[in-house]
């Protein structure tokens, strides 16, 4: 069985700090089991005791997996000395789990980003191994034709002469902005290098000048989230992935 001081439990699932926990434990505002508790260094098992703190059941969870629709400007990272991250958009019981974000998303790149404790989780989808789907939406600057369909249906030389594996390209519409044709388009990569899908648009001539991904493995961004905000994996979602 686990083993968690009491005080400890209570603050890292969001009910203030560690000195804010001991005084609501002297002040008697505290049960487990149903008795007041006395000493906020007791230890206890966290998926058996009832803890109670004024009034509220303190439920316990020690991962964490939340869905972000990443905005622009922010860094998907955990620390970062000049801009803000991805971490710093969760709530402060959410990030005393110390998540971080499975893989990377450019700072001007939006959308799907999956936010997780879980190092196995986060280890078997980036594993480049495993080839999990990425589809992402950009609009390019170029008329994006048959040809490159077949180019990234093969395979397309990046700057650094990586080859890249078969990728799904979509056009899906095109307008003119100010005189110069952009493309919009839908691209499923499986596998993440650096800057990929702008990558692969360079090495065939056109520039990604917005970008969001929509999807990963078999998580699909929710549409209904706004940019910057989350939520946590519903239990199907987590089925799914696991
Ligand atoms: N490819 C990119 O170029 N940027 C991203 O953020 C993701 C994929």
């Amino acid at each position: 069985a686990k083993r968690i001081r009491l005080d400890k439990l209570i603050s890292n699932m969001g009910f203030g700090s560690r000195s804010e926990v001991k005084l609501a434990v002297k002040q008697g505002r505290v049960t487990v089991d149903g008795v007041k508790a006395k000493d906020s260094g007791m230890q206890l098992d966290p998926d058996q005791a009832k803890v109670v703190i004024d009034g509220e059941e303190v439920l316990y969870r020690d991962v964490i997996y939340v869905m972000m629709n990443k905005p622009q400007g922010v860094i998907s990272a955990t620390e970062d000395n000049r801009d803000r991250t991805v971490i710093d958009l969760l709530d402060p019981e959410d990030q005393v789990l110390q998540p971080f974000p499975v893989g990377r998303l450019d700072k001007d790149t939006e959308g799907l980003l999956l936010i997780t404790n879980d190092g196995q989780l986060a280890h078997d989808l980036l594993s480049p191994k495993k080839h999990v789907p990425k589809t992402y939406e950009a609009d390019v600057l170029g008329d994006v034709g048959q040809a490159d369909i077949e180019a990234f249906a093969q395979s397309v030389t990046l700057d650094d002469g990586y080859e890249t594996m078969p990728a799904q390209l979509i056009i899906n519409d095109k307008e003119t902005r100010q005189d110069e044709v952009v493309s919009r388009i839908t691209l499923t990569i499986h596998e993440g290098k650096f800057h990929q899908v702008k990558r692969m648009f360079e090495a065939v001539g056109k520039k990604v000048i917005y970008l969001r991904r929509i999807s990963m493995g078999p998580l699909q961004l929710d549409e209904s989230l706004p940019l910057g905000s989350y939520r946590l994996l519903t239990e199907a979602e987590l089925e799914q992935l696991m």
